[in-house]
């Protein structure tokens, strides 16, 4: 468990509430990298068709709808009241955790464990560390934590 004095989280919640929601766009709320979702890798890499999506995703904040994770469930989120769920003083709910639970069983990553990091390094430096978490170890390109493959190769994970 990370431990975070309270000067330093207050400190941070106020730089994130600045942060440019753009900037930030692949950090979903949830703590998932929408950078290594299905729905937004097969947009930005045209491969729809291919993967039997219809409309993809831009991405958590510039998508700004539905996508379904926490947003539908929460007002918080939806309303941007909050950059992250860490902020929020139920941190982490019912309804985070199951997902947390989720995506540990089928993706092998903890949502909650990555907002912990987000909290102590900050959005930006994570979304960097996260690019180069998921990049294909042999054609740099970049993999899918849903279907365990690189969309730009097929390489698959194991
Ligand atoms: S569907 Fe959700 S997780 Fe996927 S890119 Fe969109 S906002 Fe991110
Ligand atoms: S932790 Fe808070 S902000 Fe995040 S989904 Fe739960 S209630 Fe909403
Ligand atoms: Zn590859």
């Amino acid at each position: 468990m990370v431990c975070i004095d309270d000067q330093d989280y207050f400190n941070r919640v106020n730089i994130l509430s600045r942060q440019n929601f753009y900037e930030i766009n692949l950090a979903g709320p949830c703590g998932f990298y929408c950078g290594t979702c299905r729905h937004y890798l097969a947009r930005a890499k045209g491969l729809l068709n291919e993967k039997n999506l219809k409309h993809g995703c831009k991405g958590c904040r510039i998508q700004d709808k539905d996508c379904a994770w926490i947003k539908r469930d929460c007002a918080l989120v939806r309303k941007n009241e909050i950059a992250f769920c860490f902020e929020c003083r139920n941190f982490p709910c019912a309804n985070l955790r199951k997902l947390d639970e989720r995506h540990l069983s089928s993706d092998k990553i903890s949502l909650i464990d990555n907002l912990l990091k987000i909290k102590k390094i900050g959005a930006e430096q994570w979304l960097k560390e996260q690019e180069a978490e998921w990049r294909c170890p042999k054609c740099g390109g970049s993999i899918c934590v849903m279907d365990r493959e690189c969309y730009d190769c097929s390489y698959e994970l194991e």
